[in-house]
This record gives structure tokens, C-alpha cells and sequence, in this order.
């Protein structure tokens, strides 16, 4: 999608600092990170957000939670973190392309703010 920001960072022509990336997803650090880990993974196909995914899209979307993972393992985060969708006004999406928050690297509250 042209005026996506994150089709934007997928095709390069916002810069993203990078952590993972294969042909059915990329990840990169958050430019405002809210813990010591704060990495979106986001599917290379622009899907607005997880409210839009559809059945055919289920792989796509478990694979995200599992490139979190894998990076959570890299990231030695074994002793908690966190993976969030922001869907919708209430909880304060403002980017709609699909993005997994990867969160970790502190202690964490709940129930989230
Ligand atoms: P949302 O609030 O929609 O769940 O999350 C959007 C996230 O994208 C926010 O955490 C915000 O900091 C991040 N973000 C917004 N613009 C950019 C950008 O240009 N580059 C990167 N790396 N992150 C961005
Ligand atoms: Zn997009």
C-alpha cells in the first residue's frame, strides 16, 4: 500500500533499524521504545491490523508471534516479555499495518495502562 508507513520501512524507503527479516515477515526496533526490547514484527503483506486478518491470513499471524519469540530467545528474555496488538482508539493503534509488539528487558505491570 503506497501511503503505509510500514509498506514504506518494508520496501526501504523509510530507514528501520532491522533485527530479523525472511519473505514473510520483518521486525525492527521501535523508534520510541517503551522497555529495553521494543521490536515490531510486522507481515510484508499490508494487512491494517489483526481486526482485518482473515482466515487465510492465520499462518501469516502465528508466524509473527513466533518471529517474537524467536527473537525474545535471542534477546535472552527469558525471564518475561510481552507481545501486544494495539487494535483500534481505545488501546492507541496509530499505525495500521499489522504490527506485534515485541516488549521486554523489565519488570512489566498488569493490567497494562
Ligand atoms: P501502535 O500505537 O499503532 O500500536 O504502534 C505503532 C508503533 O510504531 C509505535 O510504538 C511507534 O513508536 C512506532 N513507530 C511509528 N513510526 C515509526 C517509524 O517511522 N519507525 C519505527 N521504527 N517505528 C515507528
Ligand atoms: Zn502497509
Amino acid at each position: 500500500m503506497t501511503d503505509c508507513l510500514f509498506c514504506k520501512i518494508i520496501a526501504g524507503k523509510i530507514p528501520s533499524k532491522k533485527v530479523y527479516e525472511d519473505e514473510k515477515a520483518l521486525a525492527f526496533e521501535d523508534i520510541n521504545p517503551q522497555a529495553p526490547t521494543h521490536v515490531l514484527i510486522i507481515p510484508r503483506k499490508h494487512i491494517a491490523g489483526i481486526d482485518q486478518a482473515t482466515d487465510a491470513e492465520a499462518e501469516l499471524v502465528g508466524y509473527c508471534q513466533l518471529v517474537a519469540a524467536k527473537i525474545a530467545r535471542e534477546r535472552k528474555l527469558g525471564h518475561g516479555f510481552r507481545t501486544v496488538y494495539n487494535v483500534g482508539p481505545d488501546a492507541g493503534q496509530t499505525v495500521f499495518h499489522l504490527h506485534l509488539h515485541l516488549l521486554g528487558g523489565r519488570k512489566m505491570s498488569w493490567p497494562p495502562g
